[in-house]
């Protein structure tokens, strides 16, 4: 069965947030003092979520995302996730993390079914990285990418947000490690979210992350596979990993998207910027799926073809990412 949506796009990936917490506070993702986060009784429960995937992936979702806050430390997750490998015509169980646990959690991750990994890694060195994230532990990042290599686990891609005068000087370094270690890299466009004053300095196109790789480095374009949404890959000749550019801002790609997305208190959004939600909560509780599959198919077919925030002063509300899930 296909999810089509009003434009005509196959809808096939549905994200899901876990959890708004997190062990980390990247600044451009969170406040300093952390938000206030959901009661634990207002997170979908687990069986919640089983019910949400399962009615999804009967009417045409083939891979699922699980993200957050930081998906990993929210507990039980490892049960949950061998719960969602299981599930009948699901093809692609993907997590995004930020990597500070998976050191100590990737064999039992691999145990459950997760079959890939994204990793947040928007620094190389210590000091920064500690700074971005305000307090993480590269070491034990680095420890985990090795430990999911150990333990079976496809390379990893990571996902570097680019920031002027944050982590600019870096670019090359990230490009190397497609060539030495074979990992995938993603340059993510920044984001105003928080729609903090100023944050336009901050901001890079990728086409000038693309353009500086071109001038040191031989690139190919790379056909992407179904799953892929919007990106735009390529890879220096001869390297194993790729090199994709998320360009939310600068080229939307809307026309491929392929994507939906369930906070962890159960809102659907149709589009990451869009300002319409769904709350699925109710059905998922009672465990209505006639309902449920309903809500989400007007989900589907609410998708804008388009979002409309740019570099310039947008109308935008802010929003979390932690909430959203990225
Ligand atoms: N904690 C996990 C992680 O960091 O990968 C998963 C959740 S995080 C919200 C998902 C993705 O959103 C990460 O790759 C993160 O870098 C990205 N993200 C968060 N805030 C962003 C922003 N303002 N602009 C661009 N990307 C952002
Ligand atoms: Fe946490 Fe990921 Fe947000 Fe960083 S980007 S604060 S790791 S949820």
């Amino acid at each position: 069965m296909k999810l089509t949506d009003s434009y005509g796009r196959q809808i096939n990936y549905l994200r899901i947030s876990v959890t708004d917490r997190c062990n980390y506070r990247c600044f451009y993702c969170m406040p300093e003092h952390g938000v206030c986060a959901c009661q634990h009784e207002d997170l979908l429960s687990y069986d919640e979520l089983i019910v949400l995937a399962e009615t999804a992936v009967q009417m045409g979702i083939e891979k699922i995302r699980i993200t957050g806050g930081e998906p990993l430390v929210r507990k039980g997750i490892i049960e949950f996730l061998a719960r969602l490998s299981a599930i009948d015509g699901l093809k692609h169980l993907a997590l995004s993390t930020n990597g500070q646990l998976l050191d100590e959690m990737a064999a039992d991750l691999r145990l459950a079914g997760v079959q890939r990994f994204n990793i947040s890694l928007d620094s190389l060195r210590p000091g920064r990285f500690a700074q971005i994230t305000r307090g993480g532990d590269l070491k034990k990042v680095l420890r985990g990418l090795d430990r999911i290599a150990e333990v079976g686990f496809p390379l990893p891609k990571l996902n570097i947000v680019a920031m002027r005068g944050i982590n600019d000087d870096e670019f090359l370094d990230f490009v190397d490690l497609t060539l030495t270690r074979g990992y995938s890299i993603r340059f993510i466009e920044y984001m105003p979210t928080l729609k903090e004053p100023g944050w336009q300095k901050r901001w890079i196109a990728g086409s000038e992350i693309l353009n500086k790789i071109a001038a040191n480095y031989p690139l190919e374009h790379v056909d992407k596979g179904p799953y892929a949404g919007p990106a735009n890959d390529f890879r220096i000749t001869g390297a194993k990993g790729t090199i994709g550019f998320i360009t939310a801002l600068s080229n939307h790609f809307c026309e491929q998207c392929n994507r939906i997305r369930v906070t962890s208190t159960g809102t659907a959004k149709s589009c990451l910027f869009s300002e319409e939600t769904i709350d699925l909560r109710p059905n998922l509780t009672d465990g209505n799926r006639l309902l449920l599959r309903r809500q989400l198919n007007e989900l589907v077919q609410s998708k804008p073809r388009c979002h409309s925030v740019t570099t310039g002063e947008s109308d935008h509300s802010s929003f979390l990412m932690s909430q959203v899930g990225g």
